[in-house]
């Protein structure tokens, strides 16, 4: 099964990295403000670089005057299953990623449930939506009530 992973990452700014596994390597989102399970919130989130499947076990510092310094946390990490359709039929993720409508499932610590990425006509710019489903949670903010790490069960801070 093809894995996710939400990094919480403090470099010059506070942001949440979004990676889902297509074509053996992470796709990757910044998320300024992180996911939500809010089903009215609509969550800004930015292509970045690809990352290799290793990354999603790092948690630690990245160095001063590296790509990325600063803290990073592994926030959450679980499975992903794609669910992209066209009507009855799968569209397989690779080819959902280049059309830039992704909808998957994830199954993770904090993260559960139906989500679809789907790319704006501004360049690099998506949004990443939660569907009302069994785990969609409104006015809760899943960043402020589960903030540690699910690996270290560290907070970001604490990290050194
Ligand atoms: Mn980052």
């Amino acid at each position: 099964m093809p894995i996710f992973t939400v990094q919480k990452h403090a470099s010059s700014t506070l942001h949440y990295d979004f990676r889902l596994e297509i074509d053996h390597v992470l796709k990757s989102w910044v998320l300024p403000k992180g996911p939500t399970l809010d089903t009215h919130l609509k969550r800004l989130a930015i292509a970045t670089n690809d990352h290799s499947l290793e990354f999603s076990n790092f948690e630690g510092i990245i160095p001063d005057g590296e790509y990325g310094a600063g803290k990073i946390i592994i926030w959450d990490k679980g499975e992903l299953q794609n669910e992209t359709y066209d009507g009855e039929k799968l569209i397989a993720i690779e080819k959902a990623y280049k059309k830039g409508k992704i909808i998957f499932s994830l199954k993770g610590k904090k993260l559960n449930g139906k989500f679809t990425l789907l790319k704006t006509n501004k360049n690099k710019n998506w949004l990443l939506l939660k569907y009302n489903d069994y785990y969609a949670k409104n006015n809760y903010d899943i960043t402020k009530e589960m903030p540690k790490s699910i690996y270290s069960g560290k907070l970001i801070e604490d990290i050194e």
